[in-house]
């Protein structure tokens, strides 16, 4: 572990007794306004880091487990790259049928063998609360980079910084934010419904009518007196909402694919469409995209869904720091 007068343009000391030291990161439930306010200051300095130096040797010793039962592009090499900017490094499991996975292992011995070897473990999973059963058979901490249609709190994160960074961080009280696709199987849109109650916020819901919003995410909103209302079609809230936060039909989380057929391409945001809203919003989409978002509106000042995944590196960066004592 690399002492203060090795790396001594760290604008991080070593924190191991701080709050965060040791935590596991399973959902946004576990969040304060004054945790995302923590997070997204260090999401800052880190960007600022990444632009003066590119890597430095904050985690230098530390390593990363990263094990994807699912298929990702954006979270697992995020993470990687964070953990390598830090100076740490990682071991990847992501094709999980070459690994003991495919013998029958249960994920807590998986989880249990890969702590031995390692200093974090990141987890997608495709079942809800997979997270969780991994944060308790591990004693290092466990990050949750999605369980199933449950939740992937390290999005919402990062969505909310994005949101902070382009919008203002004074501004989200007040904001309209309209969720767009599945919301029924698209565990961004939990995660992130879940977190914006912490602000005073005004949430729409646009999907088809058998992807709406499931009724405990709705419940766990409305017990914070967030208003929210649903909606199947987009161009009745397009002209007062401030975020467009669409989603990808998850057609793998289907059971019947006759039912995917049937609303695929319900919704697809262009330049045509978006002449209804306004000149001061931002559209998000957690990506992959296939088709709700056509390339042509790319180019839009308000497109912030590239800007969304490079901030995705700052948030990871800051929150690997955090649970590894050293920001
Ligand atoms: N990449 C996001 C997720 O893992 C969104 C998606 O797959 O549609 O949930």
């Amino acid at each position: 572990m690399p002492t203060e007068s090795q790396s001594p343009h760290l604008p991080f000391g070593d924190n191991t007794h701080a709050e965060w030291y040791g935590k596991d990161i399973l959902s946004v439930k576990q969040f304060s306004r004054a945790d995302l306010e923590y997070i997204f200051g260090v999401a800052h300095e880190m960007r600022g880091m990444v632009e003066r130096v590119g890597t430095f040797d904050l985690l230098k010793g530390k390593i990363l487990a990263n094990l994807f039962y699912e298929p990702s592009t954006r979270t697992a090499s995020s993470f990687m790259a964070a953990m390598q900017r830090l100076g740490g490094s990682v071991v990847a499991i992501n094709e999980v049928k070459y690994s003991s996975v495919s013998k029958g292992e249960s994920l807590p011995d998986t989880i249990r063998t890969l702590e031995c070897y390692t200093d974090v473990i990141v987890l997608r999973h495709p079942e809800v609360g997979s997270a969780a059963i991994a944060a308790e058979a591990a004693e290092k901490p466990v990050l949750n980079a999605g369980d199933g249609v449950g939740e992937h709190p390290t999005q919402a994160l990062l969505d909310l910084f994005t949101i902070f960074e382009e919008l203002g961080a004074g501004k989200v009280d007040g904001l309209t934010i309209t969720m767009l696709g599945d919301l029924k199987y698209g565990r961004t849109v939990h995660s992130l419904a879940r977190l914006l109650t912490l602000f005073d916020v005004k949430l729409n819901y646009v999907s088809p009518e058998i992807l709406r919003m499931p009724k405990d995410v709705m419940d766990e909103v409305s017990a914070k007196n967030i208003p929210q209302t649903e909606y199947t079609t987009l161009e009745e809230v397009l002209p007062e909402t401030d975020v467009l936060y669409v989603t990808r039909v998850q057609k793998e989380r289907f059971e019947n694919p006759a039912d995917y057929e049937k609303v695929a391409g319900s919704f697809v945001v262009n330049p045509e469409i978006m002449k209804a809203a306004k000149q001061e919003m931002i559209v998000m989409h957690p990506l992959p995209r296939v088709g709700e978002i056509s390339p042509d509106f790319d180019t839009d000042p308000r497109a912030a869904y590239f800007l969304q995944m490079e901030y995705g590196l700052y948030v990871r960066m800051a929150l690997l720091a955090m649970v590894l004592g050293k920001a």
